[in-house]
Protein backbone atom coordinates (compact mmCIF):
# COMPACT_ATOMS: atom_id res chain seq x y z
CA UNK A 1 0.00 0.00 0.00
CA UNK A 2 1.18 3.67 -0.86
CA UNK A 3 1.26 5.49 2.04
CA UNK A 4 2.15 8.82 0.28
CA UNK A 5 -1.16 9.14 -1.21
CA UNK A 6 -3.85 10.57 1.20
CA UNK A 7 -6.81 7.80 2.24
CA UNK A 8 -9.38 7.44 0.33
CA UNK A 9 -11.97 8.81 -0.77
CA UNK A 10 -10.73 11.36 -2.90
CA UNK A 11 -13.14 14.72 -3.42
CA UNK A 12 -12.99 18.20 -4.70
CA UNK A 13 -15.51 20.14 -3.56
CA UNK A 14 -16.40 24.13 -5.01
CA UNK A 15 -19.21 25.75 -2.81
CA UNK A 16 -20.27 28.05 -5.00
CA UNK A 17 -22.77 31.18 -4.20
CA UNK A 18 -25.46 29.35 -6.08
CA UNK A 19 -24.24 25.71 -6.81
CA UNK A 20 -21.88 23.36 -4.73
CA UNK A 21 -20.09 20.87 -7.16
CA UNK A 22 -18.55 17.94 -5.63
CA UNK A 23 -16.01 15.89 -7.92
CA UNK A 24 -15.78 12.16 -6.54
CA UNK A 25 -12.52 9.80 -8.03
CA UNK A 26 -12.85 6.29 -7.73
CA UNK A 27 -10.08 4.17 -8.32
CA UNK A 28 -10.81 0.98 -10.76
CA UNK A 29 -7.10 -0.03 -11.21
CA UNK A 30 -7.08 -3.16 -9.06
CA UNK A 31 -6.81 -2.50 -5.63
CA UNK A 32 -4.36 -4.27 -3.53
CA UNK A 33 -5.32 -7.09 -0.88
CA UNK A 34 -3.91 -4.87 1.58
CA UNK A 35 -5.93 -1.97 0.48
CA UNK A 36 -8.96 -4.05 0.22
CA UNK A 37 -8.04 -5.37 3.54
CA UNK A 38 -8.54 -1.84 4.80
CA UNK A 39 -10.92 -0.51 3.22
CA UNK A 40 -13.56 0.54 5.83
CA UNK A 41 -16.92 -0.60 5.50
CA UNK A 42 -17.82 3.64 6.06
CA UNK A 43 -16.10 3.94 2.66
CA UNK A 44 -17.96 0.46 1.18
CA UNK A 45 -21.10 2.90 1.99
CA UNK A 46 -20.23 6.11 0.70
CA UNK A 47 -18.84 4.54 -2.59
CA UNK A 48 -22.24 2.12 -3.43
CA UNK A 49 -24.11 5.45 -2.14
CA UNK A 50 -22.64 8.26 -4.57
CA UNK A 51 -22.67 5.38 -7.11
CA UNK A 52 -26.33 4.11 -6.53
CA UNK A 53 -28.70 6.82 -8.12
CA UNK A 54 -28.71 10.26 -9.78
CA UNK A 55 -30.24 12.24 -7.72
CA UNK A 56 -29.11 12.80 -3.96
CA UNK A 57 -32.10 13.97 -1.98
CA UNK A 58 -34.40 15.86 -3.75
CA UNK A 59 -31.87 18.74 -5.07
CA UNK A 60 -28.52 16.39 -5.36
CA UNK A 61 -27.79 15.57 -9.32
CA UNK A 62 -25.31 13.33 -10.57
CA UNK A 63 -24.11 14.50 -13.77
CA UNK A 64 -23.70 11.24 -15.30
CA UNK A 65 -22.85 12.37 -18.95
CA UNK A 66 -19.77 13.94 -17.07
CA UNK A 67 -18.38 11.01 -16.25
CA UNK A 68 -14.66 10.38 -17.01
CA UNK A 69 -13.49 6.69 -16.96
CA UNK A 70 -9.83 5.82 -17.16
CA UNK A 71 -8.43 9.55 -15.99
CA UNK A 72 -5.27 9.95 -13.97
CA UNK A 73 -4.81 11.18 -10.87
CA UNK A 74 -2.11 11.40 -9.15
CA UNK A 75 -0.58 7.57 -9.01
CA UNK A 76 -3.93 6.19 -9.38
CA UNK A 77 -6.29 5.90 -12.49
CA UNK A 78 -10.34 5.80 -12.19
CA UNK A 79 -13.29 7.84 -12.82
CA UNK A 80 -14.46 10.82 -12.04
CA UNK A 81 -17.85 11.14 -11.23
CA UNK A 82 -19.66 14.94 -11.39
CA UNK A 83 -22.27 15.74 -8.86
CA UNK A 84 -23.99 18.99 -8.03
CA UNK A 85 -26.31 20.29 -5.86
CA UNK A 86 -27.94 23.76 -4.35
CA UNK A 87 -25.79 25.64 -2.18
CA UNK A 88 -28.67 26.60 -0.17
CA UNK A 89 -28.94 22.76 0.47
CA UNK A 90 -25.58 22.62 2.61
CA UNK A 91 -27.81 22.05 5.86
CA UNK A 92 -29.09 18.95 4.22
CA UNK A 93 -26.16 17.42 2.91
CA UNK A 94 -24.33 17.86 5.93
CA UNK A 95 -26.44 15.80 7.76
CA UNK A 96 -26.41 13.10 4.54
CA UNK A 97 -22.95 13.02 5.40
CA UNK A 98 -22.81 12.67 9.01
CA UNK A 99 -25.74 10.00 8.52
CA UNK A 100 -22.93 7.51 6.08
CA UNK A 101 -20.50 8.18 8.82
CA UNK A 102 -18.30 10.56 6.99
CA UNK A 103 -17.33 11.68 10.55
CA UNK A 104 -15.61 7.83 11.26
CA UNK A 105 -13.03 8.62 8.33
CA UNK A 106 -9.75 10.63 9.17
CA UNK A 107 -10.17 12.01 5.51
CA UNK A 108 -9.50 15.37 4.57
CA UNK A 109 -11.60 17.46 2.53
CA UNK A 110 -10.09 19.86 0.40
CA UNK A 111 -12.91 23.07 -0.90
CA UNK A 112 -12.98 26.14 -2.49
CA UNK A 113 -15.23 29.04 -3.59
CA UNK A 114 -16.82 31.55 -0.83
CA UNK A 115 -18.34 28.47 0.59
CA UNK A 116 -14.85 26.70 1.94
CA UNK A 117 -14.85 30.05 4.08
CA UNK A 118 -18.51 30.58 5.32
CA UNK A 119 -19.34 27.16 6.18
CA UNK A 120 -15.77 25.75 7.53
CA UNK A 121 -17.22 25.79 10.74
CA UNK A 122 -20.45 23.77 9.86
CA UNK A 123 -18.13 20.73 8.71
CA UNK A 124 -16.18 20.97 11.47
CA UNK A 125 -18.91 20.64 14.07
CA UNK A 126 -21.67 17.95 12.59
CA UNK A 127 -18.80 16.04 10.61
CA UNK A 128 -16.04 16.63 11.79
CA UNK A 129 -14.30 17.52 9.29
CA UNK A 130 -11.33 19.68 8.67
CA UNK A 131 -11.78 21.64 5.31
CA UNK A 132 -8.61 22.60 3.15
CA UNK A 133 -9.21 25.57 1.69
CA UNK A 134 -7.95 26.38 -1.85
CA UNK A 135 -8.62 29.29 -3.69
CA UNK A 136 -11.14 28.98 -6.57
CA UNK A 137 -9.28 30.78 -9.22
CA UNK A 138 -6.32 28.58 -9.05
CA UNK A 139 -8.26 25.35 -8.53
CA UNK A 140 -10.10 26.57 -11.62
CA UNK A 141 -7.19 26.99 -14.19
CA UNK A 142 -5.57 23.78 -12.82
CA UNK A 143 -8.95 21.72 -13.18
CA UNK A 144 -9.14 22.90 -16.69
CA UNK A 145 -5.77 21.96 -17.61
CA UNK A 146 -5.75 18.83 -15.87
CA UNK A 147 -9.13 17.43 -17.63
CA UNK A 148 -7.96 18.70 -21.36
CA UNK A 149 -5.39 16.94 -21.51
CA UNK A 150 -6.99 13.97 -20.01
CA UNK A 151 -10.04 14.28 -22.48
CA UNK A 152 -9.24 15.17 -26.59
CA UNK A 153 -12.86 16.62 -26.90
CA UNK A 154 -13.06 19.02 -23.98
CA UNK A 155 -13.09 21.95 -25.73
CA UNK A 156 -15.55 23.11 -28.84
CA UNK A 157 -16.15 25.67 -30.70
CA UNK A 158 -19.07 26.30 -33.18
CA UNK A 159 -18.14 25.19 -36.64
CA UNK A 160 -19.96 28.17 -37.89
CA UNK A 161 -20.47 30.72 -35.24
CA UNK A 162 -21.72 33.39 -38.58
CA UNK A 163 -24.68 30.69 -39.05
CA UNK A 164 -26.97 30.99 -35.71
CA UNK A 165 -29.57 28.49 -37.00
CA UNK A 166 -26.42 26.18 -36.93
CA UNK A 167 -25.45 24.34 -34.08
CA UNK A 168 -23.07 21.93 -35.51
CA UNK A 169 -19.87 21.78 -32.94
CA UNK A 170 -15.83 20.99 -33.46
CA UNK A 171 -13.65 19.65 -31.27
CA UNK A 172 -10.52 22.21 -30.69
CA UNK A 173 -7.15 21.51 -30.48
CA UNK A 174 -5.71 23.11 -27.36
CA UNK A 175 -2.83 21.40 -27.20
CA UNK A 176 -1.53 24.82 -27.80
CA UNK A 177 -2.98 27.43 -25.32
CA UNK A 178 -1.00 30.40 -24.17
CA UNK A 179 -2.50 33.25 -24.17
CA UNK A 180 -6.24 32.51 -23.38
CA UNK A 181 -8.72 34.26 -21.49
CA UNK A 182 -11.15 32.62 -19.33
CA UNK A 183 -14.93 34.22 -18.83
CA UNK A 184 -16.48 31.93 -15.74
CA UNK A 185 -19.92 33.00 -15.49
CA UNK A 186 -21.55 31.60 -12.79
CA UNK A 187 -23.66 33.80 -10.29
CA UNK A 188 -21.27 36.66 -11.21
CA UNK A 189 -18.19 36.86 -13.66
CA UNK A 190 -14.76 36.37 -13.62
CA UNK A 191 -12.47 37.41 -16.70
CA UNK A 192 -9.09 35.85 -16.08
CA UNK A 193 -6.05 36.36 -18.89
CA UNK A 194 -3.97 32.55 -18.76
CA UNK A 195 -0.25 33.55 -20.04
CA UNK A 196 1.44 30.47 -19.23
CA UNK A 197 1.31 27.49 -16.81
CA UNK A 198 0.58 29.61 -13.37
CA UNK A 199 0.83 32.94 -14.43
CA UNK A 200 -2.79 33.72 -14.87
CA UNK A 201 -4.28 37.73 -13.66
CA UNK A 202 -8.04 38.37 -12.97
CA UNK A 203 -8.33 40.94 -15.71
CA UNK A 204 -11.72 42.04 -14.56
CA UNK A 205 -15.78 41.05 -13.90
CA UNK A 206 -18.78 41.52 -13.54
CA UNK A 207 -21.80 40.98 -11.31
CA UNK A 208 -24.54 40.85 -14.16
CA UNK A 209 -23.98 37.11 -14.62
CA UNK A 210 -26.03 33.76 -13.90
CA UNK A 211 -27.24 35.05 -11.04
CA UNK A 212 -28.49 38.20 -12.22
CA UNK A 213 -30.25 36.07 -15.24
CA UNK A 214 -32.10 33.55 -13.11
CA UNK A 215 -33.12 36.64 -10.21
CA UNK A 216 -34.30 38.67 -13.37
CA UNK A 217 -35.79 36.12 -15.15
CA UNK A 218 -38.23 34.72 -11.51
CA UNK A 219 -38.77 38.45 -10.93
CA UNK A 220 -40.55 39.18 -14.62
CA UNK A 221 -41.71 35.48 -15.10
CA UNK A 222 -42.46 33.95 -12.17
CA UNK A 223 -40.56 31.13 -12.85
CA UNK A 224 -38.76 28.87 -10.50
CA UNK A 225 -35.81 27.26 -11.61
CA UNK A 226 -33.61 27.86 -13.98
CA UNK A 227 -34.27 25.02 -16.11
CA UNK A 228 -37.83 26.55 -16.41
CA UNK A 229 -35.62 29.96 -17.35
CA UNK A 230 -34.19 28.16 -20.27
CA UNK A 231 -37.09 26.34 -21.03
CA UNK A 232 -38.75 29.49 -21.52
CA UNK A 233 -36.22 31.38 -22.96
CA UNK A 234 -36.26 28.82 -25.74
CA UNK A 235 -39.14 30.16 -27.04
CA UNK A 236 -39.21 33.55 -26.53
CA UNK A 237 -38.84 36.56 -28.82
CA UNK A 238 -36.29 39.36 -27.04
CA UNK A 239 -37.47 41.48 -30.40
CA UNK A 240 -41.07 42.17 -28.81
CA UNK A 241 -39.20 43.60 -25.63
CA UNK A 242 -35.77 44.79 -26.76
CA UNK A 243 -35.62 48.38 -29.33
CA UNK A 244 -33.67 47.64 -32.22
CA UNK A 245 -31.85 49.63 -34.09
CA UNK A 246 -34.18 49.84 -37.15
CA UNK A 247 -37.23 50.58 -34.51
CA UNK A 248 -34.93 53.88 -34.35
CA UNK A 249 -34.15 54.53 -37.68
CA UNK A 250 -36.29 52.70 -39.62
CA UNK A 251 -33.65 50.58 -41.27
CA UNK A 252 -29.79 50.28 -40.87
CA UNK A 253 -27.53 53.17 -39.69
CA UNK A 254 -25.15 52.54 -41.91
CA UNK A 255 -22.34 55.71 -41.35
CA UNK A 256 -21.54 53.31 -38.51
CA UNK A 257 -21.70 49.90 -39.94
CA UNK A 258 -25.54 48.87 -37.75
CA UNK A 259 -27.69 46.68 -39.02
CA UNK A 260 -31.32 47.75 -38.38
CA UNK A 261 -31.97 44.45 -36.19
CA UNK A 262 -28.87 45.55 -33.67
CA UNK A 263 -30.58 45.62 -30.18
CA UNK A 264 -29.82 49.36 -29.69
CA UNK A 265 -31.83 49.39 -26.09
CA UNK A 266 -32.37 46.12 -24.18
CA UNK A 267 -35.44 46.53 -22.81
CA UNK A 268 -36.31 49.86 -24.76
CA UNK A 269 -39.85 49.18 -25.36
CA UNK A 270 -41.20 47.76 -22.24
CA UNK A 271 -41.49 51.62 -20.93
CA UNK A 272 -45.07 51.57 -23.51
CA UNK A 273 -47.57 49.84 -21.58
CA UNK A 274 -49.17 48.73 -24.86
CA UNK A 275 -45.94 47.28 -25.78
CA UNK A 276 -45.91 46.03 -22.39
CA UNK A 277 -49.13 43.87 -22.74
CA UNK A 278 -47.98 42.38 -25.92
CA UNK A 279 -44.84 40.64 -24.52
CA UNK A 280 -44.96 36.84 -22.90
CA UNK A 281 -43.11 35.51 -20.33
CA UNK A 282 -41.34 34.07 -23.24
CA UNK A 283 -40.11 37.17 -24.54
CA UNK A 284 -39.18 38.36 -21.27
CA UNK A 285 -37.10 35.47 -20.08
CA UNK A 286 -35.33 35.24 -23.48
CA UNK A 287 -34.86 39.20 -23.82
CA UNK A 288 -33.09 38.98 -20.10
CA UNK A 289 -31.15 35.97 -21.48
CA UNK A 290 -29.85 38.06 -24.66
CA UNK A 291 -29.29 40.87 -22.21
CA UNK A 292 -27.05 39.33 -19.41
CA UNK A 293 -24.84 37.01 -22.44
CA UNK A 294 -24.82 40.07 -25.04
CA UNK A 295 -23.22 41.85 -21.93
CA UNK A 296 -20.88 39.45 -21.12
CA UNK A 297 -19.63 38.78 -24.33
CA UNK A 298 -19.12 42.75 -25.08
CA UNK A 299 -16.64 43.08 -21.93
CA UNK A 300 -14.88 39.38 -22.96
CA UNK A 301 -14.65 41.25 -26.38
CA UNK A 302 -12.85 44.29 -24.63
CA UNK A 303 -10.08 42.35 -22.69
CA UNK A 304 -9.52 40.07 -25.73
CA UNK A 305 -8.77 43.34 -27.59
CA UNK A 306 -7.24 45.19 -25.06
CA UNK A 307 -5.12 42.23 -24.16
CA UNK A 308 -4.30 40.97 -27.69
CA UNK A 309 -6.04 37.41 -26.94
CA UNK A 310 -7.68 35.40 -29.51
CA UNK A 311 -8.95 32.43 -27.73
CA UNK A 312 -11.89 32.88 -25.32
CA UNK A 313 -12.75 29.92 -23.29
CA UNK A 314 -16.30 30.62 -21.64
CA UNK A 315 -16.88 28.52 -18.56
CA UNK A 316 -19.36 28.07 -15.69
CA UNK A 317 -22.61 26.77 -15.17
CA UNK A 318 -24.71 29.40 -16.60
CA UNK A 319 -23.64 27.73 -20.12
CA UNK A 320 -25.34 24.47 -18.46
CA UNK A 321 -28.40 23.22 -21.10
CA UNK A 322 -27.75 26.67 -22.51
CA UNK A 323 -27.60 26.51 -26.13
CA UNK A 324 -29.12 29.93 -26.57
CA UNK A 325 -26.27 31.63 -24.80
CA UNK A 326 -23.36 30.00 -26.44
CA UNK A 327 -24.28 30.30 -29.76
CA UNK A 328 -24.72 33.87 -28.82
CA UNK A 329 -21.35 34.46 -27.50
CA UNK A 330 -19.72 32.04 -30.36
CA UNK A 331 -21.89 34.47 -33.00
CA UNK A 332 -20.83 37.96 -31.32
CA UNK A 333 -17.24 37.17 -31.18
CA UNK A 334 -17.25 36.26 -34.48
CA UNK A 335 -19.20 38.69 -36.04
CA UNK A 336 -17.71 42.21 -33.83
CA UNK A 337 -13.87 40.83 -34.48
CA UNK A 338 -14.28 40.41 -37.96
CA UNK A 339 -13.72 36.49 -37.54
CA UNK A 340 -10.32 37.34 -35.56
CA UNK A 341 -11.76 35.91 -31.92
CA UNK A 342 -12.64 32.26 -31.34
CA UNK A 343 -15.18 31.64 -28.99
CA UNK A 344 -14.15 28.11 -27.00
CA UNK A 345 -16.72 26.02 -24.95
CA UNK A 346 -15.82 23.28 -22.44
CA UNK A 347 -17.30 20.06 -21.63
CA UNK A 348 -17.24 20.26 -18.12
CA UNK A 349 -18.70 23.55 -18.18
CA UNK A 350 -18.96 24.44 -14.00
CA UNK A 351 -16.87 21.44 -12.73
CA UNK A 352 -12.92 22.64 -12.84
CA UNK A 353 -12.74 24.34 -9.75
CA UNK A 354 -14.09 20.94 -8.21
CA UNK A 355 -11.29 19.22 -10.32
CA UNK A 356 -8.66 21.64 -9.46
CA UNK A 357 -9.52 21.13 -5.92
CA UNK A 358 -9.25 17.36 -5.86
CA UNK A 359 -6.00 17.82 -7.78
CA UNK A 360 -4.68 20.05 -4.40
CA UNK A 361 -5.09 17.02 -2.32
CA UNK A 362 -3.05 14.98 -4.16
CA UNK A 363 -0.13 17.23 -4.20
P1 LIG B 1 -21.32 29.62 -8.47
O1 LIG B 1 -19.99 29.01 -8.15
O2 LIG B 1 -21.36 31.10 -8.28
O3 LIG B 1 -22.45 28.91 -7.80
P2 LIG B 1 -21.78 28.27 -11.06
O4 LIG B 1 -20.69 28.18 -12.07
O5 LIG B 1 -22.14 27.02 -10.35
O6 LIG B 1 -21.46 29.47 -10.06
O7 LIG B 1 -23.05 28.86 -11.82
C1 LIG B 1 -24.22 29.28 -11.17
C2 LIG B 1 -25.21 29.73 -12.23
O8 LIG B 1 -25.51 28.63 -13.08
C3 LIG B 1 -26.54 30.19 -11.70
O9 LIG B 1 -26.51 31.58 -11.40
C4 LIG B 1 -27.48 29.89 -12.86
O10 LIG B 1 -27.45 30.95 -13.80
C5 LIG B 1 -26.84 28.69 -13.53
N1 LIG B 1 -27.44 27.38 -13.21
C6 LIG B 1 -27.29 26.28 -13.99
N2 LIG B 1 -27.93 25.23 -13.46
C7 LIG B 1 -28.51 25.65 -12.32
C8 LIG B 1 -29.32 25.02 -11.33
N3 LIG B 1 -29.69 23.74 -11.42
N4 LIG B 1 -29.72 25.77 -10.27
C9 LIG B 1 -29.37 27.05 -10.16
N5 LIG B 1 -28.62 27.70 -11.07
C10 LIG B 1 -28.18 27.03 -12.14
Amino acid sequence: LDCSTPPMPWFGMDIGGTLTKLVYFEPTDGQSAAEADQEQETLTNIRKYLKSNCAYGDTGRRDEHLQMDNVRMGKRSGTLHFIRFPTSEMPAFLELAKSKGMATLASTICATGGGAYKFEQDFRRVVNLQLHKFDELDCMIHGIEHVEDQNPTECYYFANPGDQSDYTTCPYDFSDPYPFLVVNIGSGVSILAVEGPDNYRRVTGTSLGGGTFLGLCCLLTGCESFEEAIALAAHGNSHNVDKLVKDIYGGDYTRFGLSGDIVASSFGHMNVSEKRGKVSRSDLAHATLVTITNNIGSIAMMVANSHNIGKVLFVGNFLRVNQISMQLLAYAMNFWSDGKLKAIFLQHEGYFGAVGCLLELLR
